[in-house]
Parts: C-alpha cells; sequence; structure tokens
C-alpha cells in the first residue's frame, strides 16, 4: 500500500525527522488559507498528492509568493493527471531554500534478503536514473535486522553526501530514525528525495514516500486507516473488496489463476512464450463461481488485455464451481476478447460438460494454454 507524500511526511516528522510545516488541502480556497498560515511572508510550495514519483517534472510541483499566487497554482494542480492518476489533494508548505539535494531510501532487497540502505549525493531527481547513468554515485548498505542501523554505519554514509560535521551528524541522525519508521510501519520502501541542506545548512526532509507491506497491515490497523482508495488503480480496490488477490500490470494477456504460485507460473510461462500479463490474479483457494464473475469483470475492464487465459489446478479449487462461474459471466456481460480455458483436476469431468454445453473449449495442458492465449493477443493461430 502506497502512502501519500503528507502521509509519510507525518510519519517522519513523529520519529523525530526534520521535516517543513504542511497541511493538506482538497480546494484553491483551502489552499490560500493554509498557505496565509504557513507561508507567513515568504513563499510555499504547492505539491500534487498523488502515488506517483517525478511530480516535479510533470507540474505537480509548483512555488508561489503570495496565497494567491498559492490559490492559482492549486487550480491548475488540482484535477490534473500525473501518470494516469488524478489529482485529489495538494500539500502545501512553507518553501525551503535548497542548497543541495541528495537522496536517502531503504527498500526490502531479495538478493541480500536484508533491508538495504541507499544514499546519494545525486538527490531530487528520480533514483532509477541515477542507478542507469551514474550507479557510483550510490553508497549501499545491507541493514542487519538483529541490530539495526548503527551509529558508525550510519555516518560512513553519511559523509559520502557533506563534508560539514554537523550535517554528517544530522544526516546520520535522520537515516537512523528513517530506519525505526522503515521498522515501524512495516514498510518495502522509505525514502527521501531530496534530503536538502538550506543556504542556513540544516538538513531537512523535502519530500517522502513510504510504500507498506499489504501483509504488514492487518497487524497494523492505524497504518491500515492511511489508505486512500481514491487514488489507487480503480481495477485493484474493485479486486480487494472482492477478495481477489489482483496486481495491474502493463501487458495483454488477461490471467486468472487459482493460488499465488500457480499465477507465478503462469506469468513466466506468458513471458516465455513471447507474452505480456496484463495482470496477478488469484481467486484463492476456495472456489466460489462469484469470485470468477468478479475477476472476469475486473479483467475485462481493462482495456490492454487481447485475451484472457484461466489457468486453473483444482485441489480445493473445484473445476465445475470455476465453469460455472465462467459461464455465468458471459451471461452477465459480453467478453470483448477470445479465452483460453484450462482446467484439470477436481471435478474436471464436471466443467469440461458445463463449458461444452456453453459453447467453450477446455484445454487441460498448461503449456498449450498459454501459447495459444498468447497466439490470440499476437493475432495469430498457436
Ligand atoms: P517528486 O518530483 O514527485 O519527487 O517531488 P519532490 O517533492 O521531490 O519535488 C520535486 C522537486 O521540486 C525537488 O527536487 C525540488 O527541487 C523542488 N522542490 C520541492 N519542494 C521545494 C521547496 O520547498 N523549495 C524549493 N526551492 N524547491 C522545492
Ligand atoms: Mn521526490
Amino acid at each position: 500500500m502506497n502512502l501519500h507524500e503528507y502521509q509519510a511526511r507525518e510519519i517522519l516528522k513523529r520519529h523525530g525527522i526534520p521535516v517543513p510545516d504542511g497541511d493538506v488541502a482538497a480546494t484553491p480556497d483551502e489552499v490560500t488559507a493554509i498557505a496565509a498560515r504557513l507561508g507567513g511572508r515568504g513563499r510555499v510550495v504547492v505539491k500534487a498528492q498523488v502515488h506517483a514519483g517525478g511530480r516535479g517534472k510533470a507540474g505537480g510541483v509548483k512555488l508561489a509568493a503570495t496565497p494567491g499566487e498559492a490559490k492559482a497554482m492549486a487550480q491548475e494542480i488540482l484535477g490534473m493527471t500525473i501518470k494516469g492518476l488524478t489529482v485529489h489533494k495538494v500539500l502545501v508548505a512553507p518553501a525551503a531554500d535548497i542548497a543541495s539535494e541528495s537522496y536517502v531510501g531503504i527498500i526490502v532487497d531479495r538478493a541480500s534478503q536484508r533491508p538495504v540502505l541507499m544514499v546519494s549525493p545525486a538527490g531530487g531527481i528520480d533514483i532509477e536514473e541515477v542507478a542507469a547513468k551514474t550507479p557510483e554515485k550510490i553508497h549501499r548498505l545491507a541493514i542487519d535486522p538483529r541490530y539495526g542501523l548503527l551509529p558508525h554505519q550510519a555516518q560512513g554514509l553519511a559523509f559520502s553526501l557533506y563534508k560539514d560535521i554537523a550535517q554528517v551528524r544530522a544526516a546520520a541522525d535522520i537515516m537512523q530514525k528513517l530506519y525505526a519508521a522503515f521498522t515501524g510501519t512495516g514498510a518495502s520502501l522509505a525514502e527521501i528525495n531530496p534530503l536538502i541542506t538550506t543556504a542556513a545548512g540544516q538538513v531537512l526532509a523535502l519530500d517522502a514516500k513510504i510504500v507498506v507491506d499489504d501483509n504488514e497491515l492487518d497487524r497494523r490497523p492505524e497504518i491500515a486507516a492511511l489508505r486512500d482508495a481514491s487514488a489507487e488503480a480503480p481495477s485493484e480496490v474493485q479486486a480487494r473488496k472482492a477478495g481477489l488477490t489482483f496486481i495491474k500490470l502493463e501487458g495483454t494477456v488477461g490471467c486468472c489463476v487459482n493460488g499465488a504460485g500457480l499465477a507465478m507460473a503462469t506469468m513466466d510461462l506468458v513471458k516465455y512464450y513471447g507474452g505480456e500479463p496484463a495482470n496477478f490474479l488469484d481467486i484463492g483457494g476456495s472456489s466460489n463461481p462469484q469470485k470468477v464473475v468478479n475477476a472476469l469483470r475486473i479483467i475485462t475492464a481493462d482495456p490492454n488485455v487481447k485475451a484472457i487465459l484461466f489457468n486453473i489446478f483444482g485441489g480445493i479449487t473445484r473445476c465445475d464451481d470455476v465453469a460455472n462461474g465462467i459461464v455465468q459471466a458471459t451471461r452477465q456481460f459480453p467478453l470483448p476478447v477470445p479465452m483460453v480455458i484450462r482446467l484439470t483436476g477436481t471435478n474436471e469431468q464436471e466443467a469440461v460438460q458445463i463449458l461444452t454445453q456453453a459453447g467453450f473449449s477446455a484445454l487441460t495442458d498448461m503449456d498449450e494454454a498459454v501459447k495459444q492465449a498468447v497466439a490470440k493477443t499476437q493475432g495469430r493461430a498457436a
């Protein structure tokens, strides 16, 4: 689950990281009021609150000299789309005077199986770009979760950002507090980009991004309460309500699978045969025709989908329930694209009968089904 910048800033602040004051607004008039209250005589910054980076480049971060100007900026930013997401809220904060911009972030790293702290003096811009063009400017440290981030480790990395010892100490302190925020929220990513120095020499977090591991939400209700469904992809919201595990991807093969492992294997095979999955979707172990109807509704709503692939391995999931779900769905709404169905296992015979009667054919071989589905997205026979 993604947090908004204003929510992440609040969490960093609670952990003692210096962050400029700020308040969030949904209308231009609220922006005027906040700018007048927080800006004093100085400038304010108006920032789009969407779950996307690169807002600055997209015109979603603007400086304003007066509350009136802040209102005008808010009128431009509210309602704009950044990377396909509509801006419903803006953050208004006193503008900081930037002397330098660095990057500090912690991610869960699969390779080292540890949280990895990354810092770079080349902050402000996308860290992916720095990693691609000038990887030597990124310094990494795998953190041993038994001991956490130790002071001397943080200081060592802070020396790669600053020469001034007071700033090194301030940055090291921020890194340790960021690690506390990272573990304290169950995050898979926590980053500050940019971490700035001001003309007066202060070190401040100017932007904050936290992604929380969804599996942590059940035991952290206070974090789960921060979810803003209006800022998420509608298909993912719908899927969560329907009890489906769904992640939207960019490809054209709509996948409907039971079990996360089989769903992963299916996506691998789609790629192996030259296709691209449009989604990860796990209908779960239980077999309920309604789940299949919901899944098909979500998959068919994606205009990128050129073919649908069912891959069901019937264990607890009964193939006939899935078949009934498919038939029910096609009675409720039209399927705009071809469908390839593979099912095997519990009640396979019954399923084949149900599908055949409804005019569908079913395969039992996974390779064959995936090949056919990929071919259909490319407008050819397998
Ligand atoms: P992002 O583009 O989505 O990562 O949004 P950021 O919050 O990182 O802002 C992008 C850029 O806008 C920063 O790297 C800064 O250069 C600039 N910016 C943001 N806040 C301020 C501010 O308070 N003062 C000044 N002068 N620039 C700012
Ligand atoms: Mn940023």
